[in-house]
């Protein structure tokens, strides 16, 4: 837990694999932020965060059809 704050939120994704190739050979791009370079497929992508997604948890288990 580190206390400086100085990370904006939302901006340090880093990708380990190309989600194309799956090479780990991935450099950052100069296109913008959160953009990637795969130098093995010369494919060039963008990494957004769009949010933290948990499961519903709903307290009764809820059947997708109704029972009346
Ligand atoms: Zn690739």
């Amino acid at each position: 837990m580190s206390a400086a704050g100085g990370a904006e939120p939302g901006q340090r994704a880093v990708p380990f694999y190309c989600p194309f190739c799956g090479d780990e050979d991935l450099r950052p791009h100069e296109e913008g932020h959160g953009t990637w370079l795969c130098s093995a497929c010369r494919r060039a992508f963008s990494l957004k965060f769009l949010g933290l997604v948990f499961p519903e948890q709903s307290a009764r288990r809820t059947t997708p059809e109704e029972a009346r």
